[in-house]
């Protein structure tokens, strides 16, 4: 028998197939306003801080596989102990193991989408059936009752605040109920959460709320994107959980060490995350004076736009300005919608201007 030819994708675990290799189709261009990077500069002493991170850690040996000082310096952020921090390789890791541990056949996520993809990537990836309960097609808004009937019956909840993509915050109202009229764990991703002012985040309901689970990244507000680090503030068990199954040394030591300087210098950041939030304000100004164009109050780092024939202004975007936005046309209940992150100013007008010009061209 000629064992050359076997078919190897008809052998992938059946859940598996289909999925293709991730491409968020990034072009070299001059401005790019496509995955909710921070793109402003760093401040002087935060990139100095990053160098000098660098340049004292070794390379010869294993990283700490829990990366214990840097749970501790996000401990005191949060103003809890290490016992209820978990980090990751981003976010993304933490998501995944989530619904590694916790999903499976018979446990289901439910999901209020436009939301972020990967949920229900991820939960297909571990077999885990999705629930969607979707928003409101006008003002994306969550139906309370919708997803605490869905939720009865579920493992786990995902809810986004400030969601992504359309940038509108949760009702921390429906956090209570869903962890007071149901079982399920519910895990709140704040992935942005820094954009939309202070006391927004729920992270500090976790101590009295065991099944409540709040995720965090640098890769936005921290401008860490490249580094890989996020984590979870969440009930002992579920750390523990998470340790347990985790690759033992995601987090590697250069990603620690830069995460800490960070972490412990965070004030420098607020004046870089003030500018971003005011820039925001400003872009959605610019963006409601031009004809046919509808935003969406937001409080993360992007805005959602609905436009004329929004992939051709996509695609021209791209190719006549060399400006990258998110195309979401083709998501169901986000027809015609690009997602703008919030640049520098220069890069917001570069934006607004070639929009304004595309928008009187196509009318
Ligand atoms: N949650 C949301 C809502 C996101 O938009 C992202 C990144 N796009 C993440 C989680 C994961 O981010 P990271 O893996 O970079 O921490």
């Amino acid at each position: 028998m000629d064992r050359r030819n076997l078919d190897v994708t008809a052998r992938l675990r059946p859940a598996l197939r289909g999925f293709e290799p991730y491409d968020p189709r990034f072009s070299p261009v001059r401005v790019n306003l496509s995955a909710n990077e921070n793109t402003h500069p760093l401040p002087a002493e935060l990139a100095e801080a990053a160098r000098a991170a660098v340049a004292a850690t070794p390379l010869n040996r294993y990283p700490d596989p829990m990366a214990n000082a840097l749970r501790d310096a996000l401990a005191v952020r949060h103003g809890t102990d290490r016992a209820h921090v978990i980090v990751g390789n981003g976010g993304d890791e933490l998501l995944f193991n989530l619904l590694f541990a916790f999903g499976g056949p018979g446990r289901a996520l439910v999901t209020c989408p436009p939301d972020f993809a990967e949920y229900a990537n991820f939960a297909a990836m571990c077999e885990t059936p999705v629930v969607a309960v979707p928003r409101d097609a006008e003002d994306f808004s969550v139906d309370a009752d919708a997803l605490l009937a869905a939720a009865a019956d579920a493992a786990l909840v995902v809810l986004t605040s400030p969601n992504n993509p359309t940038g509108d915050l949760l009702d921390p109202g429906l956090v209570r109920r869903l962890l007071a009229e149901t079982e399920a764990l519910v895990l709140v991703d704040e992935a942005y959460v820094e954009f939309a002012g202070e006391g927004k985040s729920l992270a500090g309901l976790v101590a009295e709320n065991p099944r409540l689970i709040v995720l965090r990244t640098l890769s936005k507000a921290f401008a860490l994107a490249g580094l890989r680090v996020g984590y979870l503030v969440a009930d002992p068990a579920v750390v523990d959980a998470l340790g347990a199954v985790r690759q033992i040394y995601s987090v590697d030591v250069l990603a620690q060490a830069v995460a800490l300087a960070f972490v412990e210098r965070r004030d420098l950041i607020a004046p870089v995350v003030d500018d971003i939030v005011s820039e925001r304000e400003r872009l959605a100004a610019g963006l409601a004076g031009l004809p046919g164009v509808r935003t969406w109050p937001s409080a993360a780092n992007f805005v959602l736009a609905r436009v004329p024939n929004a992939h051709r202004t996509w695609e021209r975007l791209r190719d006549e300005h060399s400006v990258l936005v998110r195309d979401f046309s083709a998501t169901p209940g986000l027809e015609n919608c690009l997602r703008l992150t919030v640049g520098t100013r220069e890069e917001n007008d570069v934006l607004l201007d070639a929009l304004a010009t595309l928008l009187r061209e196509e009318a």
